[in-house]
């Protein structure tokens, strides 16, 4: 079924406070109506229109580069069907009709939508449960009258369409009627509607205070906070044919010598992990006076980190090792060194970087006593 999405964004939408209308406020960084253009990009609905207005014009370049402008009209009416006129030389099947001004629109919602219209329905919305007792009020406050809830539901957008029905709603809508919404307008023209279970992410940014609500719910990122942590181990050189660094065994006049396989690279990577995560160190966790621990590969000691890492619900976001030593040379094992880093740390290769020097000679690592490492890791840690 070819979709297409009509957002509209005309409004003048003082009530949420200072002089940019609301669908242009930031949210997260972002004006609100990039959030919902995110979502139709995401489900692939590849016709995109915002229905703006020309007094915006000049907050409108990054739409511009997303969807097609049109100019709306005075009403939220006027301004939807400016948008279908606009689609009507090319239908689609299906069009979506969004309020820029409801952020927290997800592909699952889009998905859920095209349920119905595929079924055979005119149109369909994602509704919510009414909760509070409603009463008709007078401008001064007094109660008139109770007014039964259970039959009652809160209707969000996007709204979907079968886009032959919604035209000729519009089409036959008598000039000056307004309605709240596009399921209206086709309900008064006969058509068929129907929701679906609404989602409260999808609430519209009215007042200023709404957008704090949407940003607890829709940036669930502010309740993290990123942890750098360092690490450095050092070991000396002994009799023995090879070493392990960054768990890659190499062949080499000399050894190293430890309580485990005395991979510096990896021991320092795993302090740096304990230190964002603020959990002691590596000695903490695999006493060296434990026998146990003995020629243990150091991949025991990076997993045993990522595990702590998971378990407080932290997220590795980048590591970085820096191997201090005059020999073996390291870049011929770089690329297998990230590569084993990164499988052990479930991570893409572009967030693991392995880097070499040498002292020029000077200092135990510059007289090949031993080899020195040390590490950083990024981690987005739940605060
Ligand atoms: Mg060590």
């Amino acid at each position: 079924m070819k979709t297409a999405a009509i957002i509209v964004a005309a409004g003048q939408g003082i009530r949420v406070g200072g002089d940019i209308p609301k669908q242009f406020k930031m949210l997260g960084g972002r004006p609100l109506l990039s959030w919902s253009l995110d979502a139709f990009e995401a489900a692939g609905v590849s016709r995109r229109i915002v229905v703006a207005n020309p007094a915006h014009a000049e907050v409108l370049e990054e739409a511009r580069r997303r969807a097609e402008i049109v100019w709306g009209g005075a009403t939220r009416t006027a301004s939807v069907r400016a948008g279908l006129a606009a689609l009507a030389p090319s239908p689609p099947d299906i069009v979506f009709i969004h309020d820029a001004a409801r952020p927290g629109l997800s592909e699952k919602v889009l998905r859920a939508l095209t349920g119905p219209i595929e079924a055979g329905w005119a149109g369909a919305a994602p509704a919510m449960p009414q909760a509070d007792a409603l009463k008709r009020v007078e401008p001064n406050g007094a109660v008139i009258e109770d007014v039964a809830r259970a039959d009652l539901a809160r209707v969000q957008t996007p709204q979907a369409f079968r886009f032959s029905a919604i035209y000729d709603a519009y089409d036959r809508l008598a000039d000056g009627m307004i309605f709240e919404d596009d399921l209206g307008v086709a309900r008064a023209a006969g058509y068929a509607v129907t929701t679906i279970p609404g989602d409260p992410r999808l609430m519209k940014a009215t007042f200023p205070e709404d957008f704090a609500l949407l940003e607890a719910m829709l940036l669930p990122s502010s309740a993290t906070f990123q942890a750098v942590g360092s690490g450095f181990d050092a070991h000396r050189f002994g009799e023995g044919d090879h070493v392990t660094l960054c768990g890659v065994r190499i062949a080499h006049d000399k050894g190293l010598i430890g309580h485990s396989d005395a991979d510096a690279g990896w021991h320092a990577l795993t302090d740096a992990i304990l230190g964002a995560l603020a959990r002691g160190d590596i000695g903490d966790h695999f006493p060296p006076s434990d026998p146990k621990w003995r020629g243990a590969d150091s991949a025991l000691f990076l997993a045993h980190a990522l595990a702590l890492a998971r378990e407080s619900g932290a997220e590795i976001a980048h590591v970085d090792v820096t191997l201090i030593c005059e020999a073996p040379k390291i870049a011929p094992h770089r690329a297998a060194m990230r590569a084993r880093t990164a499988e052990i740390l479930g991570l893409p290769l572009d967030r693991v970087s392995i880097k070499a020097t040498t002292t020029e000679r000077m200092g135990f690592t510059g007289r090949s006593e031993g080899l020195a490492a040390q590490a950083t890791a990024t981690i987005l840690r739940k605060s």
